[in-house]
């Protein structure tokens, strides 16, 4: 039999809200939604973003903590395939039961089925693509990157000669593009992604949560995306169910002003996600974990 590691300790959320988020997450697990953010949450920021991967913590975290809790969801702006790919979620054990919201919410990759429901591609980004590389050429904003999403179109400038300075000089053309396809723009940490309204992390999770009934939630980000996925969570709370905010990095002060707990990065969160389960596995003989675990477990069984 394996000698248990030693447990981890917890970190304490800096406001009351946290605490009880937390709280209720170690009092009943079972009845918890963990959603979490994928680029700069679970994978560390890249220059160039079709080379990023899930930091090499973040399944075997995932995998503790998944059998304990009601659900894990990741909610993303990548399509759903490809948060799938790159976070290496397909068939990892103990992740039989992860959804993927892919672009906000508007696409869903289920592990249990391994198959994504997607909506038809919008008519405005058709016309943004088309238009995109006049408008960027126009701009003069040398280096920055066409990322084509599918459902979304984002340009970034992390590769550019200038940045910030291309972020800046983007955004009212971007924004002007946008409008005239009936797009939004959503900014990000050296990215406007252009995509159609209505979709955004906040609805995403508030429906998540609702359809699985949870009555706490833990959500993880790192940008201004994850803005209305805490604000989802602050109406959460208004209405008697518990949460914690985390913010990964410090990297967006508008977000890490509204969070409960700060960490570092990915691997933070996945040394954050562990901690949780081994708190759970320590101190709730009730808990039932589900999966590969149970095997190992006759009394489970
Ligand atoms: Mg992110």
């Amino acid at each position: 039999m394996a000698i248990p590691d030693p447990l981890r300790p917890l970190p304490t959320p800096s406001t009351q809200a946290g605490r009880d988020g937390v709280a209720a997450l170690l009092a009943r697990p079972a009845r918890a939604v963990v959603a979490l953010d994928f680029d700069g949450t679970l994978a560390d920021i890249v220059a160039d973003p079709e080379q990023s991967r899930a930091h090499p913590a973040t399944v075997p975290a995932l995998s503790a903590l998944a059998p304990w809790v009601a659900s894990v969801a990741v909610i993303t702006g990548r399509p759903a395939e490809v948060a799938v790919r790159f976070g290496g979620f397909s068939g990892a054990p103990g992740l039989d039961h992860l959804v993927v919201l892919g672009h906000y919410g508007a696409e869903r990759w289920e592990a249990a089925t391994n198959t994504v429901h997607a909506p038809d591609p919008s008519p405005g980004v058709e016309g943004v693509r088309a238009e995109l590389p006049a408008v960027l050429e126009q701009t003069g904003a040398e280096g920055a990157r066409i990322e084509d999403k599918g459902h979304a179109v984002a340009v970034h400038t992390r590769r550019a000669t200038d940045p910030r300075g291309a972020f800046e000089s983007l955004r009212g053309p971007l924004a002007e593009l946008a409008e005239r396809h009936g797009l939004i723009v959503e900014p990000g940490r050296l990215v406007l992604e252009l995509r159609p309204p209505g979709m955004d992390k906040g609805v995403a999770l508030a429906e998540y949560v609702r359809e699985t009934g949870a009555e706490a939630v833990l959500y993880a980000g790192d940008d201004l995306g994850d803005l209305a996925a805490y604000a989802a969570v602050d109406a959460l709370r208004a209405q008697g169910v518990p949460g914690l905010l985390v913010c990964s990095g410090t990297e967006v002060p508008e977000l890490a002003q509204q969070a409960d707990l700060l960490v570092s990065g990915p691997a933070e969160v996945a040394g954050l996600l562990e901690a949780l389960a081994h708190h759970i596995d320590a101190h709730h003989t009730e808990a039932r974990p589900r999966g590969p675990a149970r095997e190992d477990r006759p009394d489970l069984a």
